[in-house]
């Protein structure tokens, strides 16, 4: 049995499939005014687990993730300007085209980081016809409309902001720009472009010319494509306030359904949130300069997967904190696990149970089973690439079935694949040389562990040890 966190009970839950056998999930995507973050990766590395925690139990998953072009403004709460306009502006550049170079960019670090394509990426404006259809049907019942445009009235839907919980009080604390607005936390689904002004990106509409409110995209995208109640929904911890509430305010509007004790009326039966990658200097924020982008992590070094694998240590529900040194602990620990699985590589995979594997098995089965577990799955796997006297085919056999829910490609790679070279070294000599002699005592004491991660340190720097060398070198900047 598999078991659900959902935010919108606040309670672990058996999952069960809306249709026999299937599981349809739908993850809120990037707005592509900007590079991706690690922690907007961190999103995405969760529902890929997810979805193929789904596949191992046997589900037919149809995944669908959104890419938002246009309508998420600067402030979640309905204020600001319209993120993709403002970059265009910024950058003097079609918006199209600021649209196209970071929804490529973010592609590539998803397929960095191993994460599976879904059946379908969404592009928002391909919907715009679709949300103009879904506004028309529910705007005389729940929506109305004033000079900036069509906003949906919160107090028309049964138990609005449930899934924040804390979302009325905090509506009316809001600095609310929009006069007029029936309630603090209503929302406009479709927002006219004012008087005079004119914006790239631009549609007809009955409420005027402009553009789709973003939590009207997701509603739409979702409901197309996966059919409403589908099965799960997700995104990271800050939907949970403001986005996902409209989202199943609209749900409910369009399904014309009541309150939300029934899960199947908001949309999506389950509604998944990650928490977030923090981490504590600020580099995280795409407003301050350099930020912590993947190609950040790669440019020192760093491969993509032991990020994967350092989002994997955590349970998605607890925040993880940032810091290279975590990095470099997961870079090494993978390079172990992959170490491992090289033996294997050559080994013809035999499937079927085997008396020493099958504890590790039903272990990995209960950790993932429990809300994604991955930090306690992570063990069983090493526990099997461990496991001593079983046989190379039957233990690769293992892997490969674990690794397909963990996925970090430990059978695809090698460890040459791993040493990627800084583009900068960041240590001096006298520092390399400590280091080395610690390295010396280490290996002289046998402990290759701690003579492994000092040589990994140093690589991380920019320094590659060179045992054995010909010439007796001992080192060199990579
Ligand atoms: P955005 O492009 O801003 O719409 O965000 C894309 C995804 O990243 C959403 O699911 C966000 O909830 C999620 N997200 C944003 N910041 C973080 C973070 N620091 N850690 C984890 N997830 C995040
Ligand atoms: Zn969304």
């Amino acid at each position: 049995m598999l078991t659900l966190y959902n935010s919108l009970t606040r309670a672990a839950e058996p999952f069960t499939p809306v249709h026999p056998g299937e599981a349809r999930v739908y993850s809120c995507g990037p707005t592509v005014y900007n590079y991706p973050h690690i922690g907007n990766m961190r999103a995405y590395v969760f529902a890929d687990v997810l979805g193929r925690t789904l596949s191992w139990k046997g589900y037919k998953l149809t995944h669908v993730i959104n890419i938002t072009d246009v309508g998420h403004l600067t402030d979640d709460a309905d204020a600001g300007e319209d993120k993709m306009e403002k970059m265009a502006r910024v950058q003097a550049q079609s918006i199209w085209d600021i649209a196209r170079h970071y929804t490529e960019a973010y592609w590539a670090d998803i397929k960095a980081l191993n994460v599976r394509q879904p059946a379908k990426w969404s592009i928002a404006t391909d919907y715009v016809p679709q949300m103009i259809d879904f506004a028309k049907s529910i705007a005389e019942r729940h929506c109305y409309e004033l000079e900036s445009g069509l906003y949906f009235d919160t107090a028309t839907v049964a138990d609005y902001g449930r899934l924040a919980r804390s979302v009325t009080d905090e509506g009316e604390s809001r600095i609310d720009p929009v006069a007029g607005k029936r309630n603090a936390a209503d929302f406009a689904i479709w927002r006219k472009t004012p008087p005079g002004e004119s914006r790239q990106m631009e549609w007809d509409s009955p409420w005027g010319r402009g553009a789709p409110g973003w939590h009207l995209e997701c509603s739409v995208m979702s409901g197309d494509l996966l059919g409403f109640p589908f099965d799960i929904h997700t995104g990271g911890i800050d939907h949970r306030e403001i986005h996902h509430p409209n989202e199943i305010a609209q749900n409910q509007a369009f399904c014309c359904t009541n309150g939300l004790d029934v899960p199947a009326n908001s949309g999506a039966r389950v509604w998944m949130h990650n928490n977030f990658l923090v981490e504590r200097s600020g580099k995280m924020s795409k407003s301050t300069g350099e930020f912590l982008r993947l190609q950040l992590l790669i440019d020192r070094g760093f491969h993509p997967l032991a990020y994967r694998l350092m989002c994997l240590q955590a349970h998605y529900r607890s925040e993880l904190e940032f810091s290279w040194d975590n990095l470099a602990a997961a870079l090494t620990r993978l390079k172990r696990m992959l170490i491992a699985a090289e033996r294997l590589r050559d080994a013809e995979p035999v499937a079927g149970e085997h008396p020493k594997l099958a504890p590790m098995l039903a272990a990995f089965d209960a950790a993932i089973s429990d809300d994604l577990n991955t930090p306690l799955a992570l063990t069983a796997l090493e526990d099997v690439l461990a496991a001593k006297k079983v046989d190379a085919g039957v233990k690769r056999a293992m892997v490969e079935r674990m690794d397909a829910v963990l996925g970090l490609d430990l059978l695809g790679k090698t460890r040459e694949d791993l040493r990627l070279r800084p583009k900068v070294a960041g240590i001096g000599e006298g520092e390399i040389e400590a280091a080395l002699e610690r390295r010396k005592v280490a290996r002289a004491e046998k402990d290759f562990a701690a003579s492994d991660a000092l040589r990994d340190e140093l690589a991380v720097q920019g320094v590659e040890v060179m045992d054995g060398d010909p010439l007796g070198w001992e080192w060199k900047l990579a």
